[in-house]
């Protein structure tokens, strides 16, 4: 995955800085919950959402088992309606496809409509190494580009950012990216906007090559889908003689009757809107209509290797949609900088260990980066369960130490400061599976129940700081079960 974020600190560290900084908890705060209230209102209007979510998870457990099927058929169709397709194992590969694609063409310059995919493969820097320059279009990640920043949410990549920052930002960098912020931009909203519109349009109407991902892939006719809220995309889609879409392999869906389960769920449960303002779909190359050329990179990069794993594939079901991030208590107050990665988030959590393997600090630290309180799966319109993948990959880390991706299978590296933790483990197990023995310790421990200290000793001292150890109790649950039922079909 993108080499973009590599070396950040383990989450808990990143998150520590976060949380001190006032401004970006009141932003979080403040958007998080806006738009976790629409969205519960939007959700509710439909009397079908549980079957609705219900489809979109069978789609796509039934397109991901199928994978292979799928993929070669979207080739076929891709190719058959004019396009090319080109197959990258990861990041390196699918950068140098799109360099030389572009170079092809003699430009040095690129529109790109937002993409996941393209900021997981960090393709802006790869370009920009080869004398490339891509603009983003979408306005949030305008923002994030002029800002010289990182994106921290999904859905909107400038949430840590309110307008007076914004409109600081349009005012000192626009000008060396092109067009100038307008003289005396305040931070309204409509003037905002109009400053990224201006400073946009030129762009859209110079560049030759556009740089997009996409939601869907249908693989019956080999048709892209992109849906937005700006028209920025459109633009992208449209404008440029030459358009390459880079996609991740999971972003199949076998036929166009699956789009109409996605295309009611995505909006509801990403802007909280009943269909999307703009949803573009193209098919291969049309004579005198849209990009004369076009290009399909299909992006692998670590999902293979997430679909051989029974319970973590299910992370590959993500449709983008966000919820989950504006429901999370951890994402709320450490924002999506901490998370390391462009997949921020209880998403994030789960994704980035599987894509990139657990390897680094902070991505042996993600699936713990969660209170498993579950709202995520709650909100999630393709039901991830989120927390049970969590879990899974906090026993990957305890138990297998950090796995590292090494081409298509993943290697088992030796652990680093989780023996006390299996330690732990191994002593409970034990208790757990000797009744005598446990009956004496507990009892042993209501005896001295007074003289056991409120906080842990050594590296304990970090959990029990801000947390009340549970008091023991005077006498043990088994034996006030034998004393007061008298050992009827209890413990013994
Ligand atoms: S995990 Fe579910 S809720 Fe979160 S972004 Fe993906 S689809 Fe949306």
């Amino acid at each position: 995955m993108s080499g973009t974020f590599v070396g950040m600190p383990a989450f808990p560290r990143a998150a520590r800085e976060a949380v001190g900084n006032t401004t970006l908890r009141g932003n979080l705060r403040h958007a998080t919950h806006t738009i976790r209230d629409k969205r519960a209102r939007a959700v509710a209007e439909l009397e079908d959402w549980a079957a609705l979510r219900e489809a979109g998870k069978q789609i796509k457990d039934h397109t991901l088992r199928h994978l292979d099927r799928y993929l070669v058929q979207v080739e076929d169709a891709v190719t058959a309606a004019g396009g090319t397709v080109h197959w990258a194992a990861d990041a390196d590969e699918a950068n140098e496809i799109v360099a030389r694609l572009v170079e092809a063409t003699g430009e040095s310059e690129v529109v790109k409509v937002k993409s996941m995919a393209t900021q997981e493969i960090a393709l802006n820097e790869a370009l920009e190494a080869r004398g490339i320059h891509a603009y983003e279009t979408d306005l949030a990640e305008l923002i994030v580009q002029l800002g010289k920043d990182r994106p921290s949410h999904i859905l909107v990549p400038a949430i840590h950012r309110n307008r007076g920052e914004i409109r600081d930002i349009f005012r000192s960098e626009m000008s060396e990216w092109g067009r100038p912020a307008p003289e005396g931009l305040t931070d309204t909203p409509a003037e905002l906007a109009e400053a990224a519109r201006l400073h946009l349009r030129e762009k859209f109407l110079r560049a030759k090559v556009g740089i997009s991902g996409a939601n869907f892939v249908v693989a019956e006719t080999g048709t892209l889908v992109v849906v937005e809220s700006e028209g920025n995309g459109r633009m992208c889609l449209t404008l440029p003689e030459t358009l390459i879409s880079v996609v991740g392999i999971e972003k199949i869906v076998p036929r166009w009757q699956d789009l109409e389960v996605f295309l009611q769920t995505l909006p509801r449960s990403s802007t909280a809107e009943r269909m999307n303002p703009y949803t573009s779909m193209w098919t291969g190359t049309t004579d005198e209509d849209g990009p004369r050329a076009f290009h399909l990179v299909l992006l692998d990069n670590g999902r293979t290797d997430t679909l051989a794993d029974e319970v973590g594939r299910q992370a590959l079901r993500c449709i983008r949609c966000s919820a989950c991030l504006n429901v999370c208590p951890v994402y709320e107050r450490a924002g999506g900088h901490a998370y390391g990665s462009v997949y921020p988030g209880p998403i994030g959590a789960i994704l980035s260990p599987q894509l990139r393997g657990t390897g680094s600090e902070i991505d042996a630290s993600l699936p713990y980066a969660s209170s498993l309180c579950g709202a995520c799966y709650e909100v999630c319109p393709v039901a991830i369960d989120i927390p049970e993948v969590l879990v899974h990959l906090r026993e990957r880390v305890v138990q297998g130490g950090p796995a590292v991706r090494g081409g298509n299978r993943v290697v088992l590296k030796p652990a680093k400061g989780h023996a006390a933790e299996r330690a732990a483990m191994r002593a409970a197990q034990w208790a757990f599976t000797h009744p005598g023995a446990l009956r004496t310790g507990q009892r042993l421990a209501s005896r001295t129940r007074r003289l056991h200290p409120r906080t842990l000793p050594g590296p304990g001292r970090a959990w029990s700081g801000s947390r009340d150890l549970p008091a023991v109790p005077a006498e043990p649950f088994r034996d006030w079960w034998q004393r007061t039922r008298g050992g009827k079909g209890g413990a013994k």
